[in-house]
Parts: structure tokens; sequence; C-alpha cells
């Protein structure tokens, strides 16, 4: 009934873009991010399809250059392009596709105006911030927002973040932009939702409403009335205090709304629901949406919450890492991971382990990081080495990986990772002493690893080989991978590289087990890897955290936990099937891996609502 019922409101729905702008106030980190994807879940579930920009208002062209402690993970897109790790959220939370365009920085609309500046395009015009920086933004906009992210179809809802909080300097000219935009498309097209922050201050108690008041008339003082008040708090605020800020700040009683810190992401889509927002947005951008029909669609995302709820058992996984302080550095990773341990029903335990301390030199200097970090390591349930740049920590990585293989503990090693484990394989089983990769040492006697041919030194930024490529599973191989994945010709998965395994030494790798189960459409590049006699012990040159989503968990990422659990064989001679509640019990289904179980006491890791990027992940810039 649903898809015929969608369609029919598909078809209903004229033809004009709705936008929703998301501005935040107070301070930052507070779940933007997840609030505005918020509002697409739910619009989403309606039937409506919706698309989504992320504004950075800082100068940089893209977030490829970004330092590991500036701004948390450097996010995939399928075209390659290199972006805020908030786009993630828009993509997993829409299981939509979006493009570089999708994320507008000050660098990339100032570069747009100079270069039209230098082709003479504004008849020699004096150029300035408004008209024609204002105007670039607003054009920008429309464009992108009319690019369809899923099936071709182009979207009705475009929901735009505008990143920092009101009053900062660098984003005027986007809120003078969208002062202007909300005339441009008209009114019934375009409304405001404000986050802010009700604080509730230890000494008192009680929730303060002051610096909500203060951001929303900043707001309104820039020319945008906000038609939403989400107001994020610790705990719920009540009705008296929503009708303050109600008064305060001009605006209805129902048009401020709460969300406080829920037990999981998934639960905000719900809570913003239960405030009734839909049928504001409903009314208030004249969607047409019937009433049931919201209710009956929710089901799928009110189960998933749920799900995060009631897991009865726990899986305890090591991200073997190089910054490993700073969490966001790691999100889509700790994300997938998370998606495929709620589809097997296993509370995800995720330590961090930081790679140089399993390194012999700090046994020396300080012993007792070294014996933490090893004991980690060895009470986890499985391993995973994320993708990483440069040398520190790279030696911890393949002791990791030496001692998952040599003691067949479940092993996920992407990117950095995979050929971390190549490399050890080579030292260690095919007798390459010193293999290692070109990265770290130009002239190495056994380059296990080397640079591709896109690698090319000269400009920073967009120089790897990047994006959504096609890998080629082997005719005729048993893989578990290949399984995994449903046993398809071939998978596409994003990627951000620029050395690859040396292919002179596969065949030796090959001879001595180690299987290459993947390769690219010419054959040339080594994909996918793994290893025969172990429970679970695979590599991928690609990231395949960027396509993992809360309701189709990645099959890389779905195999390690699995594994780590003791029950990948039983899912795989399922065809890959799998009832949750069946994967909630405790026991296991693979005698030969022993499954840790531990009691649960606490609440969710890992997934706090105010889980936005505050610092790190990519290291590539980092010296
Ligand atoms: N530094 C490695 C390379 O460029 C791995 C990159 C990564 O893990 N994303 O190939």
């Amino acid at each position: 009934m649903c898809s015929r019922f969608m369609s029919t409101i598909r078809h209903q729905l004229p033809h004009t873009m709705k936008y929703i702008l998301v501005t935040g106030g107070v301070i930052s980190g507070v779940g933007k991010g997840v609030i505005a994807s918020s509002f697409g879940t739910l619009l989403n579930c309606c039937g409506i399809d919706v698309t989504s920009i992320k504004i950075d208002p800082y100068i940089n062209i893209d977030a490829g250059t970004f330092s590991p402690y500036e701004h948390g993970e450097v996010y995939v897109l399928d075209d390659g392009g290199e972006v805020d790790l908030d786009l993630g959220n828009y993509e997993r939370f829409l299981d939509i596709s979006l493009c570089k365009d999708n994320n507008i920085t000050t660098g990339k609309i100032y570069k747009q105006v100079i270069e039209k500046e230098r082709r003479g395009d504004y008849l020699g015009k004096t150029v300035q911030v408004v008209p024609h920086i204002t105007d670039s933004i607003q054009e920008w906009v429309e464009r992108v927002a009319q690019r369809p992210v899923k099936d071709d179809k182009k979207p009705q809802v475009c929901v735009i973040e505008l990143g920092g909080t009101i009053g900062d300097i660098e984003g005027m000219p986007f809120v003078e932009a969208f002062r202007q935009f909300q005339f441009r498309v008209k009114r019934e097209n375009f409304c405001v939702a404000h986050v802010s922050l009700v604080p509730m201050p230890r000494s008192t108690g009680e929730p303060k409403t002051k610096p909500t008041q203060s951001s929303v008339r900043e707001l309104r003082g820039l020319g945008l009335s906000p038609d939403l008040i989400v107001c994020r708090s610790e705990r719920p605020i009540g009705q008296e205090v929503k009708d303050k800020i109600s008064n305060f700040c001009h605006v209805g009683p129902e048009q401020v709304i709460c969300i406080p810190d829920l037990s999981s992401i998934y639960h905000v889509p719900l809570e913003m629901e239960a405030n009734g927002v839909l049928s504001f947005l409903k009314d208030r951008l004249q969607l047409n949406i019937p009433d049931p029909f919201t209710k009956q669609t929710m089901q799928r995302w009110r189960e998933l919450a749920n799900r995060v709820d009631n897991t009865r058992g726990e899986v305890k996984i090591s991200l073997v890492g190089k910054y490993t302080k700073l969490e966001d550095s790691y999100a889509s990773v700790s994300k997938s991971l998370q998606h495929a341990a709620i589809a097997a029903g296993f509370k995800l335990n995720l330590k961090f382990i930081e790679a140089c301390h399993l390194e012999r030199n700090i046994k020396k200097d300080n012993q007792l990081l070294y014996y933490q970090a090893w004991q980690e390591l060895c009470n986890s349930d499985g391993v995973i080495v994320p993708g990483g740049f440069g040398s520190r920590g790279m030696e911890g990585k393949i002791r990791a990986c030496q001692w998952c293989r040599e003691n067949k503990k479940p092993f996920l090693g992407i990117c950095l990772g995979m050929q971390a484990a190549v490399i050890e394989f080579a030292r260690n089983i095919v007798g390459c002493e010193g293999a290692n990769t070109t990265e770290i040492e130009k002239d190495v006697k056994h380059p296990l690893v080397i640079d591709m041919p896109e690698h090319h030194t000269g400009t920073m930024g967009g120089t790897m080989r990047l994006g959504k490529r096609t890998t080629i599973f082997k005719e005729n191989c048993t893989s578990t991978i290949k399984k995994l994945y449903g046993s398809p010709k071939s998978v596409d998965e994003r990627h951000r590289h620029r050395y690859e395994i040396n292919p002179e030494y596969v065949q030796r790798l090959e001879e001595a087990g180690m299987k290459f189960v993947g390769t690219d459409e010419e054959n040339k590049r080594m994909e996918i890897v793994e290893l025969d006699n172990h429970p679970y012990y695979v590599g991928v040159q690609y990231h395949p955290e960027y396509l993992s989503r809360p309701l189709k968990p990645s099959p890389p990422f779905m195999g390690l936990i699995l594994a780590s659990v003791g029950k990948l064989k039983g899912y795989l001679n399922k065809g890959c099937r799998l009832s949750p509640r069946e994967m909630s019990d405790n026991s296991s289904d693979d005698d030969d891996i022993p499954v840790q179980t531990t009691n649960l006491t606490n609440g969710i890791n890992n997934i706090h609502l105010n889980g936005t990027a505050t610092s790190s992940s990519n290291d590539e810039y980092e010296k």
C-alpha cells in the first residue's frame, strides 16, 4: 500500500521546491545536524523526497585539507567530494547520495564570484558582498536543491543547515542571502527552524531561556523570523518555559519544541513527530500529507530506536587508530559499527586504542600505556584498523594485524588498515623482511604498498583516488566478504587513497595464502583481501563506512560484528538473513569462536544527540 500511496502523494505535490533553513543559536555542537536531518527523515517517512545542503561558512574550498584537530572526519561522497562530516548525517538519515555541491563554503562561493569577475561577467561593475555574493549563494542553493539524490527523482523539499551560530561574522552573507531568498521563493515555500540551547545550570537546576531569547532577537534583527524554535536541553522543559520562550520570542506556543538528551539519535525524529513538527510543516509549507499516513510510516524508525534500546548482548570492538582521543575522527566507522551491532541485536562497546601504544618503543618509555593498550586489545571480541595517513602508529597497527591473524580474532582493515595487514603478512609469512609502504619509507627493499599514478604532489586537496569506484569479485572463488555482499559480480564503494598494493607481490602473497578476492575493473588494483582458516580476516582498500545506513548496515562491518559474537557462520548459511530477535540471544553458533558475554548495566554507549563534530579526523595534512 505504501509505495502506491507515496506515489499518489508525490503526484499531488506541486513542483515548487520547499526549503527548510536550520540555523543555530547560543552555541554549536548541540546536535543541529541531527535535528536538521530529522526534519528530512520525518518528511521522508511521508513519501516526500528530501535533499539537503550543508553550509560551512569557513573560507576553505572543502574539508579535504582539514587537520584532524579541526573538524573531525573528512566525509567522502560518491563524486569524490571531501566534505564536512555532517553530510554523513544526511546521507545516513535519509538514505540518499549527495554530491560535493551539496556542501557550500565561503571559499566555494567567493571562488565562483572571483572567476566570474575575471571573465568579465560583471560588465565592469563593482563586485560586492550584496548583491553578488548573496546572489551567488541563492543561485547555488536553487540549482543544487533540484538535483536528484535518490532514484533519479527531483527532490521536493530541501533542508539547508547553516553551520555555526547566528551572529558569527563569517555567516553574515549567508543570513543576508536567505533574508532575500524568503521573498524570492515565497513564504509558503520557505521556513526557518532555529535550534537553540536551554541550559539548566546546576546551581539553580532551572531551565534558562535568556540565551535563546538573545539569539532569536539577533536572528530577527538580521531579517529572519523563526517558524520553529527547537530547544535543546539536558532534560525535558515544561510548558511554562515553552510559553515564556513563545512570549519573549514572538512565536506561538506550538512553535516552541523541546528535544532533551535522548538515549540515541534515532529517537530524535520520533520526538520531533511527537512534538507536532510534521503537522506544523504540513500547514506552514502547504504540504499534502494525510495524517494517518505519518503514524504508519514512522514504524520502521520506531522499531530501530527500540532495537537500540533493547539489545541483550554486548560486543566489544577495539579500534586501533591514530586519533583515538578525538573520537569524531572515526565518526563514520563508529556509526557503521553501530549499524551492524544494532542489526545483530548487540550493544556496541567501542574502545579506541592509540596505535603507537602497541609499539615496542612505548614499552621502554611508558610500560603502563603499553600493557593497558595490549590488555584492551586482548579483551576485545573484534578489531578494526581504520584508514589513516603517515607513519605515526603504523607499526602498532601492523602488530595489531599480526595479533588478530595469529590469534584468530575477527579483523577488519580499512584502506591503511588493509595495507597494514598486507605488509604484516608479507613480513611474517612471505619472508619479505622490512616490507613497508612507500608512504613511510620511500626506498624500502620490499615496497608492498606503492604510489598510484594518480598521486600527484602539486596542490593540496583532491589529489587522491576519490569517490565511488567499482570492485569486481574474482570469479569462482569462495569468499566470505562476497557472500556478505549477497554474492554479486561487483560492488561500488567509496575510495580515498593514493597508495595501493604493489601488484608485483600479489602472486607471492597469494601462494602464501592471502586471497585477493576483489580488484578494480582493469584487474590491476587490489581492492579486497581475506584469509581462509580464520573466523574473519578481511581488508578493503575502499571505505565501506561511507555507505552504511542505520537500516542497511555495511556488509564488511556486518561480517566483523557477527564474527565477533560468533554468529557469522549461521548468518552466511541462512543466506545473509537475520532476525533481530534471534540474533540478540547470547549463544554462539560458531563452535570455534568463543563468545564473550558481558553483563549490561549502562545505557547506550557512544550514541549521544550532541555527538556532532567538534574536532578531529583527517590526519592527511597533519605534521
Ligand atoms: N595513506 C594511505 C593511502 O593514501 C591510506 C589512506 C586511507 O586510509 N584513507 O593510500
